[in-house]
C-alpha cells in the first residue's frame, strides 16, 4: 500500500509543559537531518509531527525507528477533513485485509471537527460492520483503527512502529564516551543519545598491540551508533607511547587504573576543545576489578570534568539485552583485544589507595602525554 504521510507520536515531550515547543523544534530538526532527501518536510500539529513523505517508506522507517525522542510512529493515508472522506479512506484502508474483529480509535485534536471522538468512533464501526461483516471488539481486537483528525487532515492508520523513546538529542548538551570494543560501553554512549545528548566517540588504540581489525571494529561500532544522533564524531587516540611509559613505571597491580585515569584525562581535553560538559563510560558497579567501589572512587576523582556511568546499576544481562536491540551486539562480538588489557597483574588491585594512585601518577608529565596523545589523534566525522 503507498501511504501519504508518517504520524509521529512523542510522550516524554508531551510533559514538557512551557518548554514543549523547543522538544518538539529540535525534534523535527533531527527527523528532518537525518531523512534529508527521503521526505518532504515536517508539521507540528497538536501533539505529533506528521512527516510528509513520497518514497522509500522501508528506508524511513528504519530511519524513524532510531531517532530518540519518537515513542512510535504509524503510516498513514490521509482524508479531507469531512466525514464522508473519512470514512471512504477507513474502508479503503482495510480493503483485503485478514481480520475477525476490530475497534475504531479516533483522536480529534481539531475541535472545530462537528463530530467527536466517541461520535466518531460508533460511525465509522457502524459503517465497517456494514461493509465487512466484521465484530467490534473493544479488548484485544484483531485491526485497530486510528482516526487522527487534526487541523488540515485527518489521518488514518492501521499500525504503530515502536521507537526509541526519550528525548531528541540536543547540540547543547555534548558529552564524550569512552568507547572500548566490548558490549558496555557502546550501550552507555547509546543510552546518553536517549536521553538527549550529543555523543562524541573517543577510543584509545595500541597500534603496536592491537591488530588492525580493531579499528575496524570501532569504526563499525560508531557507524551503528551513528543512526542514533545527527552527528558523530569518533576520535581515535594513540595510545602505543603512554601505555610504554605506564608499563614502565607503574607497578602491574595498578596499571588498569592509571591506563584508565590517563584516558579520562584525555578524554577531558577533548570534552574541552568540543564544549562537552560530562565524560561517558560503560563501567557497571563490581563487574570487574577496575570497578570496585573504591576504584571507581579513585577513577573517577579529581578531573577536570564529572564521570557518568549510565550502566552503574545494570547486570551484564541486562546491558546484553540493549546491545542485541540497539545492533551493535554483534559488533562487539567480533574478537579483538583492548589496549586496557595489556601487560595486566594477574590479582589487579581491588581496592587501590587514592595516596598510591596519585604517588604513580606523579611520576608523569602529565599534560604534556595529554597535549600529545591529542595532537596525534584521528577525527572520523559521521
Ligand atoms: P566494555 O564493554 O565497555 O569494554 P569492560 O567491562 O570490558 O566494558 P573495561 O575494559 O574495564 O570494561 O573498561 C571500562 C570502561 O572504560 C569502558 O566501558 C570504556 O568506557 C572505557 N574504556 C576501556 N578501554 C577503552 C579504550 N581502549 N578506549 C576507550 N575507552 C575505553
Ligand atoms: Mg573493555
Amino acid at each position: 500500500m503507498k501511504f501519504d504521510a508518517i504520524i509521529v507520536h512523542y510522550d516524554e515531550i508531551g510533559l514538557k509543559g512551557k518548554n514543549r515547543g523547543s522538544f518538539e523544534r529540535l525534534l523535527i530538526r533531527n527527523i528532518e537531518a537525518k531523512l534529508k532527501g527521503l521526505i518532504d518536510g515536517c508539521v507540528r500539529e497538536s501533539g505529533q509531527i506528521t512527516v510528509m513523505f513520497s518514497k522509500d517508506a522501508d528506508k524511513v522507517k528504519g530511519a524513524l525507528s532510531c531517532i530518540p525522542g519518537i515513542a512510535y510512529f504509524s503510516f498513514a493515508l490521509k482524508a479531507k477533513l469531512d466525514y464522508d472522506s473519512i470514512k471512504k479512506v477507513v474502508i479503503d484502508t482495510l480493503k483485503g485485509k485478514r481480520f475477525k474483529s476490530f475497534k475504531v480509535n479516533a483522536v480529534r485534536h481539531n475541535k472545530d471537527f462537528k463530530l467527536n471522538s466517541m461520535e466518531l468512533n460508533s460511525k465509522l464501526g457502524e459503517e465497517v460492520v456494514k461493509a465487512y461483516k466484521k465484530k467490534v471488539k473493544m479488548k484485544e481486537a484483531d485491526v485497530i483503527v486510528k482516526v487522527e483528525v487534526s487541523n488540515k487532515y485527518a489521518y488514518i492508520s492501521l499500525e504503530d512502529v515502536k521507537g526509541v523513546g526519550g528525548l531528541p538529542t540536543n547540540p547543547q548538551q555534548k558529552v564524550v564516551a569512552l568507547l572500548s570494543g566490548g558490549f558496555d560501553s557502546p550501550v552507555a554512549a547509546y543510552l546518553m543519545m536517549k536521553r538527549g545528548c550529543e555523543v562524541i566517540l573517543v577510543h584509545f588504540h595500541n597500534k603496536n598491540q592491537a591488530s588492525s581489525s580493531v579499528e575496524d571494529k570501532i569504526m563499525k561500532l560508531a557507524e551503528q551508533l551513528s543512526k542514533y544522533q545527527v552527528k558523530t564524531k569518533l576520535y581515535i587516540v594513540p595510545f602505543e607511547k603512554l601505555q610504554k611509559e605506564i608499563i614502565m613505571k607503574v607497578n602491574s597491580k595498578l596499571r588498569m587504573l592509571v591506563y584508565r585515569r590517563f584516558m579520562l584525562k584525555i578524554a577531558s581535553k577533548v570534552a574541552e576543545l568540543n564544549k562537552a560538559k560530562f565524560l561517558v563510560v560503560g563501567d557497571s558497579l563490581s563487574q570487574v576489578a577496575s570497578q570496585t567501589f573504591e576504584n571507581l572512587e579513585v577513577t573517577y576523582t579529581g578531573l577536570d570534568k564529572h564521570v557518568l556511568s549510565p550502566l552503574i546499576g545494570l547486570d551484564k544481562k541486562e546491558i546484553i539485552e540493549v546491545a542485541k536491540r540497539i545492533g551493535t551486539y554483534e559488533i562487539s562480538a567480533m574478537p579483538y583485544g583492548d589496549c586496557c588489557s595489556y601487560f595486566l597483574a594477574k590479582h589487579p588491585a581491588l581496592r587501590a589507595d587514592v595516596k598510591v594512585l596519585r604517588e604513580n601518577e606523579s611520576l608523569f608529565d602529565v599534560d604534556k602525554l595529554v597535549e600529545d596523545a591529542i595532537k596525534k589523534a584521528k577525527l572520523e566525522e559521521k
